[in-house]
């Protein structure tokens, strides 16, 4: 509760920030000497200095600045009623014994003076309490007219009031001098110290912490979107909720992201909506025990950064409206892609550990595909739209590819389920899976590849066409680095190691069928029985294809660890190895369905 209220009272400091950056920015610096441009420069930074204040106070601090707030417009408003009120009465033709109004107008002005005065010194209570009560001052003009004094006195009376109350609020700000500066002076005296303790690092770390509070940022970005979204909904003047919605949508969006402070609410926004989503997404998969799962890849910031520092490299908030708003609609582009890669991370162990696990439960399996389908579809389907609207060059095809390829990674990831589903509803073990599995992963990753060394030609192509600069070459190289080099180097280690596991296996002598009467066990990695078996150096058995894919993972034996090499003798035999396999081989599709 008392988090909600303080919510709610610091989020009116980014509004006056923002407001500052948007449209007072430059009248904070006086551009002459005249005292007018002096004073409203001076109130330009009081204000702006009050909207920091909201945000850094501690909230007792806030609480009293907003009961000024109130004072400040309370007095204001006795004054604006009462000179009204003095124009009523100058202006009345008929007298007062004519009026049947009169005493009634006049009893209402004197209990509304009282009342508002009462209520100013309530607020501003302290030890100035023999001050306050002259600000029920307004009561005089009442007063004078219940005396029957002349109506031409009136604005007399008005003009005394307005000179004691000005006189009455100089004297309290006098009187508030003291502490304002105590407590300016006890803010330094902690900085002083939690910079001489920690050092200058911490005190800012401090000051951001405060001043970043992602709470805020999400209230402000909303009560900001629901405001222009209404404004731009009445603008369109046909409630249009048809096909023209997203754009509604859209057009609001883009034409909040005004100012960094706009700026860094929508980012935060999306990292919560994204965070929202990847918690949904994880729920719908596993249940909702998993919602809260912690990854820091997936709590939305990777997003929220990525729009943020998109937004700043394109200038986006110094654009007009319309080229702003396709800026921001492939910025936004970019962020669901990152997103729908995220979601297929979280979907991809979970399919995997579906199909290993062979699982008959079809709601699981339906939950996990219908999600795979909509992530195969929806990617391209977006692709589809965006290349209908935009031109396509080169960037865009930068980004439309990477979006393509989430596509064919979960086409890829249905494929190898399908397999493993097919495996587990035959008799028999296919001897294959294992290496038809392999190979479209490896599929998919050439063409994640491809895709990375285009954009590295893109990127190339573009600097020699001028438009080069720091950001953009440091961008590609870290692409080069980790997309580029780092795919390469492990694909082929991948690679490199499956042979190397493979010559292993294909080496290693095949048990006679006295050894394996006499040992009587079954394979220990499937637990199946065996039929036909190889020998490790260990003198362990297994089958041949079990080993092998043991040996993918790693190279020591799974009874007892030591390592598996290469069999000397396989140069001399081969010949003999090679028919003694192909025996084996029709031994084990010979064999019955256990
Ligand atoms: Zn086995
Ligand atoms: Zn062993």
């Amino acid at each position: 509760m008392e988090a909600a209220v303080g919510v709610i009272m610091r989020v009116p400091g980014l509004f006056i920030i923002d407001y500052w950056w948007q449209h007072d920015r430059y009248k904070s610096l006086p551009h002459s000497m005249e005292l007018g441009e002096i004073l409203n420069c001076v109130i330009t930074n009081l204000v702006l200095l009050h909207g920091f204040l909201l945000l850094l106070l501690p909230l007792r601090h806030v609480q009293a600045l907003y009961t000024h707030f109130v004072s400040g417009a309370l007095i204001f408003s006795c004054h604006i009623v009462s000179s009204y009120y003095i124009d009523v009465e100058t202006n009345k033709i008929v007298t007062a014994e004519d009026d049947p109004y009169f005493l009634r107008r006049q009893i209402a002005m004197f209990v509304f003076h009282g009342c508002l005065g009462g209520l100013i010194s309530f607020f501003l209570k302290g030890p100035w309490l023999f001050v306050t009560p002259v600000f029920a001052v307004y009561i005089i003009p009442v007063m004078a007219r219940l005396a029957n004094l002349p109506v031409d006195t009136l604005p007399f009376f008005q003009n005394f009031c307005d000179a004691i109350t000005g006189f009455n609020v100089l004297l309290y700000i006098t009187y508030q001098i003291p502490t304002i500066v105590d407590c300016a002076k006890l803010a330094y005296m902690d900085a002083l110290t939690v910079t001489e303790v920690h050092g200058l690092g911490t005190l800012f770390i401090l000051l951001w912490n405060k001043l970043f509070v992602p709470t805020h940022f999400a209230l402000f970005w909303l009560i900001e979107f629901f405001v222009k979204l209404i404004g731009s909904i009445y603008q369109v003047e046909r409630l249009a909720w048809g096909d023209e919605w997203y754009l509604i949508l859209l057009t609001t969006i883009s034409s909040i992201c005004a100012s960094p402070v706009t700026l860094v609410a929508t980012s935060v926004t999306v990292a919560y909506l994204s965070f929202f989503i990847l918690c949904s997404t994880r729920a719908y998969l596993q249940g909702f025990s998993a919602f809260f799962h912690d990854n820091p890849m997936h709590s939305g910031w990777t997003e929220g950064l990525t729009l943020i520092l998109l937004s700043f490299q394109t200038g986006l908030m110094e654009m007009k409206m319309p080229a702003r708003m396709a800026v921001m609609t492939i910025i936004l582009f970019i962020v669901l892609s990152s997103l729908l890669q995220s979601m297929l991370e979280i979907a991809e162990p979970v399919v995997l550990a579906l199909s290993a696990s062979r699982s008959r439960n079809l709601w699981r399996h339906f939950r996990a595909l219908s999600l795979c389908f909509s992530l195969l579809i929806f990617p391209l389907y977006l692709t589809r739209v965006l290349s209908a609207v935009f031109p396509i060059d080169f960037w865009m095809m930068v980004v439309l590819s990477s979006c393509t390829l989430t596509s064919v990674q979960v086409l890829d990831l249905l494929v190898v389920h399908s397999l493993f589903l097919y495996d587990s509803v035959r008799f028999e073990p296919w001897e294959n899976l294992d290496d038809i599995v392999y190979y479209t992963r490896a599929v998919t990753k050439v063409l994640e590849f491809f895709v990375a060394i285009f954009v590295v030609g893109m990127g190339l192509w573009e600097s020699t066409s001028g438009k080069w600069n720091l950001v953009n070459a440091s961008i590609l190289l870290i692409h080069c680095y980790f997309n580029v080099w780092q795919r390469l180097q492990t694909g082929w280690r991948s690679f490199l190691l499956r042979r190397e596991a493979a010559k292993k296996a294909k080496s290693l002598p095949s048990a006679t069928n006295e050894q394996l009467s006499q040992l009587d066990d079954v394979c220990s990695i499937c637990f199946g029985s065996m039929r036909a078996a190889c020998v490790t150096p260990c003198q362990h058995y297994f089958h041949r294809t079990c080993l092998r894919k043991w040996l993918y993972v790693q190279d020591k034996c799974p009874l007892c660890h030591s390592v598996v090499t290469l069999h000397p003798t396989e140069d001399i035999n081969s010949t003999q190895n090679e028919q003694q396999r192909t025996g084996e081989r029709d031994m084990m599709h010979d064999a019955p369905a256990q």
